[in-house]
């Protein structure tokens, strides 16, 4: 299961250079050792393409190109060592121009994944829709159409997406194409919202989805931050691990090699006996946490009322006492600290999480 994120920006070759850039590739790293594995840029002008295939030079995460409408971009996107070509054929142009794509993506050995979205079906569909064919039913035909010509073209290296912005119609759809084929799916719910409501709604979409063995990625699609989008598709993965006897297909996956179920973060959401401020805490320490490559749950808590006691099972606690900060393991207090400020809590912190 790879989770897959979007750059939220237009990137150019100016923004390669210099500081910016490392400052760029640097939030691409931290992207990766949270747990992205799969980077996808769109590229609306060929001189994207230019700086897409220069930044896949440059680093190790896996970069997808997304390409509308012009064909001649995701050719030149396939001159790159770019991992996969993301396309919609209907908008690409004509029959011609789609088999020159596919026929350099399979010279490459590329995948190209055909994304398919309830908002634009093709309208000979979308008048079926009129007489009562469902938009899940017309979202599976659109991608079997779609999948036609890359069949015929014999070319198999295909993943396909059906994302709707509501829920039921992204389950059914994907639930009806498992059904009819067995390429791999990327799911997702599409236009999903901020963070919060983006989350819950990604959350009832790929929970009975995971948990029926259906996906291969995931994105979960949000007006907010990369590093949240993942976060929450990590989050999301977990719960489906919890509830499900896990499918096989779960455990060969390249997420679950390198994380295992990664960092449990248990976190209070304060109230007023709070005497350490956890959400500013849980902010500051969030993408750190996300980073470690192991199994652990680290427990951030306001008081010392519910703190250690509560989070008896952390590896690593951190609670507000008093004036003080209690530094815990497994329950039992190993240090209590005064602090005067957020620095020297960090310092603390840090001390100990390194010993884990
Ligand atoms: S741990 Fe303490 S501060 Fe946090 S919610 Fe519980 S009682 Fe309130």
């Amino acid at each position: 299961m790879v989770i897959q994120t979007m750059w939220k920006d237009r990137l150019s070759l100016a923004d390669l250079k210099g500081e910016a850039g490392k400052v760029l590739l640097r939030r691409i790293k931290i992207l990766e050792t949270i747990g992205c594995g799969l980077l996808r840029f769109a590229v609306p002008a060929p001189e994207d393409a230019e700086a897409i295939g220069e930044l896949a030079y440059r680093v190790s995460l896996p970069i997808c190109a997304d390409i509308h409408f012009d064909y001649k971009i995701a050719l030149r996107c396939l001159d790159f060592p770019i991992a996969k070509l993301r396309i919609n054929p209907g908008n690409i142009g004509n029959r011609r121009r789609v088999e020159k794509v596919v026929s350099k993506a399979a010279a490459r050995n590329i995948p190209i994944r055909i994304g398919v979205n309830a908002g634009s079906l093709p309208g000979h569909l979308q008048e079926k829709m009129n007489k009562g064919l469902n938009r899940a039913e017309a979202m599976v035909l659109a991608a079997q159409e779609e999948l036609a010509l890359f069949e015929e073209l014999k070319f198999v290296n295909t993943t396909l997406s059906m994302k709707a912005s509501g829920i039921t119609d992204t389950i059914r759809a994907n639930r009806l194409f498992r059904t009819v084929s067995d390429i791999p799916l990327h799911i997702g719910v599409t236009e999903a919202g901020p963070l919060v409501s983006g989350t819950v709604r990604n959350t009832a979409v790929l929970l009975p989805l995971l948990s029926e063995g259906i996906g291969d990625t995931l994105r979960v699609s949000l007006s907010d931050t990369m590093e949240n989008e993942i976060i929450a598709g990590r989050e999301i993965l977990n719960a489906a691990r919890d509830m499900v006897s896990i499918p096989e297909r779960f455990s060969i996956n390249r997420f679950e090699d390198r994380f295992g179920n990664g960092v449990l973060l248990i976190s209070c959401p304060r109230c007023g006996r709070a005497c350490f401020d956890t959400i500013n805490f849980v902010e500051r320490w969030k993408t750190r946490l996300y980073s470690l490559d192991k199994n652990c749950t680290i427990a951030v808590m306001g008081c010392a009322v519910n703190g250690p006691g509560e989070a008896k099972d952390a590896d690593l606690g951190v609670t507000g006492a008093g004036n003080s900060i209690m530094i815990f393991k497994q329950g039992k207090v190993i240090k209590t600290i005064r602090v005067k400020n957020d620095v020297e809590i960090d310092r603390y912190f840090e001390e100990e999480l390194k010993k884990l």
